[in-house]
């Protein structure tokens, strides 16, 4: 695997391949690689000739500063598991290589950028993410690209944003992969200390709980959020949105009436983890609670 910090490498490295008509594959991550990554490494693998793997914490994506401060950085670890896992080329440039002086363009991705996740962490948090994926794009100009479902909003906004910019990738999405406990794989659970990492199974559990209700019947988002929701709190975490949307719009869903998405997020302690499932009505609706009927006198 060849490790590339400049554009002009990264271009150089590819130039070969593209000439043969290889199909190339980009997987952007921001490194502390895991499993889930290896995943979507693997996929590339998989399905392309030349599997190029970009790492860079973006600081454009990131609003509070001691967040981008305390991000796991883990260069030499991440460059033996993307090797392991089937990566040609190693992308890790520097963040002035990626935003040089006079650097001034963004990308918005307007509307689906403004809910949930975007409302959470504020507008600088998907024109962050569309504006280095825009420039990553650009910079590999793969054949398919490789996200993670865990990130579902964010694979919502780049593939507006590919369509939108009409850019010549394909957008493949890979599913979320767990820990044995059912917490999704994260670069920011190893931030978790023992304690806060056995509370940190309220997100899973909570999704469990709502896809349990949906499979007995239950349609009522109201009721869906609150099974989720008593999950969460029976490990004293409260989350900082839980919502069922739209998978296409994230426009929030009043009843489970097609396939949704119920996505939530958390702190616990210092650390922010996000987690999503897709839930379908079930075939056969839960009998509807009627109200006890009033005695005739
Ligand atoms: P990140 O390094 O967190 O920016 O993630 C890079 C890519 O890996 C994104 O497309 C994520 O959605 C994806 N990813 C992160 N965690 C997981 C996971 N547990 N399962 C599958 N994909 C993931």
């Amino acid at each position: 695997m060849r490790v590339v910090r400049t554009v002009e490498d990264l271009r150089g490295a590819l130039a070969p391949p593209r000439r043969d008509g290889s199909r190339i594959a980009l997987v952007p991550t921001m490194g502390a690689l895991h499993e889930g990554h290896h995943s979507l490494i693997a996929r590339a693998r998989a399905e392309c000739e030349t599997v190029v793997v970009s790492l860079f914490v973006n600081p454009a994506q990131f609003g509070e500063h001691a967040d981008l401060q305390r991000y796991p950085r883990r260069e030499r670890r991440d460059a033996d598991l993307a090797s392991a896992a089937g990566a040609d080329v190693l992308f890790a440039p520097s963040a002035e290589e990626v935003y040089p002086p006079g650097f001034a363009t963004a990308v918005e991705v307007l509307g689906v950028s403004d809910r949930l996740e975007g409302a959470a962490r504020g507008p600088e948090h998907f024109r962050g993410v569309s504006t280095v994926v825009t420039k990553l794009l650009g910079m590999a100009m793969p054949d398919v690209a490789y996200f993670g479902q865990k990130d579902a909003q964010q694979v919502v906004v780049i593939r507006r944003l590919v369509s939108d910019l009409n850019l010549p990738v394909r957008i493949q999405v890979c599913p979320t992969v767990r820990e044995p406990d059912g917490l999704a794989m994260s670069s920011r659970n190893a931030q978790l200390s023992p304690d806060e990492r056995a509370r940190a199974r309220a997100l899973p559990e909570a999704l469990q709980a709502a896809a349990r209700h949906a499979g007995e019947g239950q349609r009522s988002a109201q009721s869906l959020l609150e099974a989720a929701r008593e999950a969460m709190l029976a490990r004293d975490v409260e989350p900082e949105y839980l919502e069922l949307v739209d998978p296409e719009t994230f426009e929030p869903c009043e009843e489970l009436e097609r396939e949704s998405l119920l996505a939530l997020a958390a702190r616990i302690g210092q650390t922010r983890l996000i987690d999503n499932v897709l839930l379908r009505p079930s075939a056969v609706p839960a009998p509807r609670q009627t109200p006890p009927r009033k005695a005739i006198a």
